[in-house]
């Protein structure tokens, strides 16, 4: 058996089998390439999903980590640390929002977001205590947990997990009659992402955004962005919900802002919102601490040159003109997204949106497939444009058959 072959049996044989991996063991690293246990070498067109959106082994969030590591790495929320309040105040002014409570995984900022806009709810808008109402959209995903799954319409993340955390309502994506007739007096906050991600990189019609925020804000209703993974950088701005002037009331932060480094995620609001909180209604140990600090401010530094945002427009604006040349060529249905970020509906005859990842993984590119026979294309925003090119090169390869 190959090293690639043995390091998968051993895998399957001791963990379990919650996902399904290309089988390709990576070792080691650099910018948007991967090379393997034989090395191997992969471009990488996943970018864990944005969180490597800096790319593998950046320089400054390496450095920053390793002078972190040296000095103090978690006092849990009990103490103080020297990081923190940059931390806070720094991501605060790059969501221009007053204030952050920081939590490690997404799914941990969703659930924290739940919990503020119940909180706020009952204490602030006056929602009869336990009537509290939080309307989602179908297809969304926002995570692993209970409560977060409760509202997920994707049978494979649901079934079986039940009973059911209540207090959601699903209206269809894009849809905002659909969204004005789901609310009520009741009703506490919307929570949308403004691109959805796992459904299929699917962008909602142009002025939608908008209306969800003229909506939320007429009926006093909060508006929740998850930024998970269309935010920081992505799609070309800062936030995603930028492309159509909109500023929601909390932003949900997570992926990149750990650098790839380590999990740091994150809710932003305003002062009106997050200051609903007393001490010991809400934490975590882990969130905000010292090395999850020091990593996601040179994050920000990052983000605040606006560099990455403008690779991933200029990249972004490449990368949709070729896919766009496909379209309607008999190989692909159709392309979307934005920025350095795409979802390609193959033609199903060609095969599952698996079987063409693997054979992009043959010709040494890697992409995950999402339902039926779409697949995702968001490279760190970090490659060069003859790796894109090339990754490029090698989805027509494997369209032409
Ligand atoms: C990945 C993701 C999450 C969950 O993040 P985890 O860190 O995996 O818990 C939530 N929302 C969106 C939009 C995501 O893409």
């Amino acid at each position: 058996m190959s090293t690639t072959d043995n390091a998968i049996a051993s895998a399957e044989a001791h963990s379990a089998h919650n996902y399904h991996p290309l089988p390709v063991v990576v070792a080691t690293a650099e910018g948007a390439w991967m090379t393997d246990v034989e090395g191997r070498r992969h471009l990488d067109m996943l970018a864990g999903y944005s969180a490597l959106n800096f790319g593998h082994g950046n320089r400054r969030l390496i450095d920053a980590a390793r002078a972190q590591l040296e000095r103090v790495t978690l006092t849990s929320r009990a103490f103080h640390h020297d990081r923190f309040a940059d931390f806070c105040t720094r991501l605060a002014e790059l969501c221009g929002m007053e204030m952050v409570l920081p939590m490690n995984t997404g799914a941990e900022a969703v659930e924290t977001a739940v919990k503020t806009a119940r909180k706020w709810g009952y204490r602030v808008k006056g929602v009869p205590d336990g009537m509290a109402k939080i309307i989602v959209a179908a297809d969304n995903f926002h995570g692993r947990t209970t409560t977060v799954i409760s509202f997920s319409t994707d049978p494979e993340a649901r079934a079986d997990f039940g009973p059911y955390t209540p207090g959601f309502e699903i209206v269809p994506y894009g849809d905002l009659t659909a969204m004005r007739e789901a609310m009520t007096e009741n009703t506490v906050a919307v929570l949308i992402e403004p691109i959805q991600g796992e459904a299929g990189v699917l962008v909602p019609p142009p002025g939608y955004l908008a209306g969800v925020r003229e909506l939320t804000r007429e009926r006093d209703v909060l508006f929740i962005a998850d930024e998970i993974q269309s935010g920081l950088g992505r799609t070309g701005k800062t936030f995603a919900c930028e492309h159509e002037g909109v500023v929601p009331d909390m932003y949900l932060l997570g992926k990149a802002l750990g650098g790839g480094v380590v999990p740091v995620s994150a809710v932003v609001s305003s002062a009106a919102v997050l200051g609903v909180y007393r001490p010991g209604e809400h934490g975590s140990t882990f969130g905000g601490n010292p090395l999850a600090c020091a990593v996601a401010l040179e994050v920000i530094a990052m983000l605040n040159t606006g560099e990455y945002q403008q690779r991933a427009t200029e990249l972004g604006d490449h990368l949709h003109q070729e896919l766009g040349l496909l379209v309607g060529g008999g190989a692909v249905r159709a392309v979307r997204g934005r920025g350095l970020w795409a979802g390609v509906d193959i033609e199903p005859a060609l095969g599952t949106g698996r079987e063409i990842s693997e054979r992009l993984m043959e010709r040494r590119v890697l992409v995950k497939d999402t339902h039926g026979s779409t697949i995702r294309i968001a490279p760190p925003l970090v490659i060069n444009k003859e790796d894109l090119d090339w990754g490029l090169d090698q989805l027509r390869a494997v369209l032409r058959g």
